[in-house]
């Protein structure tokens, strides 16, 4: 079998690489690549040969020089490349994977595989095992993630077994050993050159079967329903913010431990303030003679209005800060960001007669040349006024 993919690549170490970096190296991407953790996965399947393949080569010095010298064809039986230089085909992944990992097929390997950890693993043969983690996704207003809030959720997942107390046994008879794995929990086919191990379609790993399965839950302990529970979101939150509540994912197969929930907040859209961080931002119109004269304008807050002095000759565009008026900082004990408030001075549109003849009025008092951002403009723009 031939594999295009240099070894070194395949390991992803470099070509000075001692045979501890190696080594470490097919243990890291061994455990990621093994069947049993990817299930029905070819390419994954493909991935854990191919590391096989370049460990056997790479770990052997005779046959890691062969290799330097002559690259894959050092391993080509038969064939162009002649007869097997470097000592013939290759060894079973499975082979490999054993003798790296100490053999014997205890419990080493799928503790690094599984992670260890509390009652969990494919070897427990009561078929315990963790519940998964979910997720759920949260959508709730800015002035819910200003004050925090209490939500009841609706959550389809799986709880256990109220019929057989989440043991999966219809009555105290328990288990017995897998027939189609001997309790070994994997099955070995043969697929081309290969023997490769399967986790056995019987007991999906666990090496025993119950033998009077609950008929509620088919032996899983555990049944799929709908849920409801409440959630505290805290002040301060923003979209993105995960919220964990631990044991209330899916509950474990047979008892086993339940996943955790977490709930990803998603913090709608505003149409008066947006957010930025903690800091919000509100643009509020002004009338023109406000804005001219200064005076006093109201402001919306997340907590009420407010009101804020704007000095005479006030020009749209101005931001004026109201500190710790924004939201409330995550975990902070009480801190706030600030409110910024745009404000847009408005030319007025229906205008009566009255007004009108106001207005006129006051633009021969005076005339264009009363305007602070005049003498600037016409400076720079004079020669686009000056016709030639
Ligand atoms: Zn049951
Ligand atoms: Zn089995």
């Amino acid at each position: 079998m031939t594999q295009d993919r240099d070894y070194y690549d395949v390991l992803g170490v470099s070509k000075e690489a001692t045979k501890a970096e190696i080594k470490k190296a097919y243990r890291k991407m061994a455990v990621k690549y093994h069947p049993d953790k990817n299930p029905d996965d070819p390419e994954a399947e493909e991935r854990f040969k191919e590391l096989g393949h370049a460990y056997e080569v790479l770990s052997d010095e005779n046959k890691r020089a062969a290799y330097d010298r002559y690259g894959h064809a050092a391993f080509e039986s038969g064939g162009m490349g002649g007869a097997a230089r470097g000592g013939g085909g290759f060894h079973d992944p499975f082979d490999i994977f054993s003798q790296v990992f100490g053999g014997g097929g205890g419990g080493g390997i799928f503790e690094e595989m599984f992670g260890g950890g509390g009652g969990g693993g494919r070897r427990d043969p009561s078929g315990r095992s963790a519940g998964s983690d979910l997720r759920y996704d949260l959508e709730i207003t800015l002035e819910e993630a200003a004050t925090g809030c209490e939500k009841e959720l609706e959550i389809e997942k799986y709880v256990g077994c109220d019929s057989c107390g989440s043991k999966g046994s219809s009555d105290s008879s328990g288990m017995s050993t897998c027939s189609t794995c001997n309790g070994h929990g994997r099955v070995v086919a043969s697929r081309g050159f290969f023997q490769v191990q399967q986790t056995c379609p019987t007991c999906h790993g666990a090496g025993g079967v119950i033998k009077n399965p609950c008929s509620k839950c088919d032996g899983d302990g555990r049944v799929q329903k709908t849920s409801r529970m409440k959630i505290n979101i805290p002040e301060g939150v923003d979209t993105g913010v995960r919220i964990r509540s631990g044991g209330k994912g899916d509950a474990g197969m047979r008892g086993g431990p339940a996943g955790d929930l977490y709930v990803v907040i998603h913090v709608k859209d505003n149409d008066v303030f947006e957010r930025e961080g903690d800091n919000l931002y509100c643009n509020v119109p002004v009338s023109f003679p406000k804005a001219a004269l200064g005076g006093e304008i109201k402001v919306p807050t997340l907590q009420g209005v407010a009101s804020i002095k704007v000095p005479a000759g006030t020009q749209s565009g101005t931001t004026f800060r109201l500190r710790s008026k924004g939201m409330p900082v995550l975990s902070s004990g009480g801190r706030r960001g600030d409110l910024l408030v745009n404000v847009d001075v408005e030319v007025p549109t229906k205008l009566n007669s009255k007004q009108k003849e106001l207005l006129e009025q006051l633009g021969e008092t005076m005339g264009e040349e009363n305007s602070p951002m005049h003498e600037s403009f016409f400076e720079k723009a004079k020669r686009f006024f000056t016709a030639d």
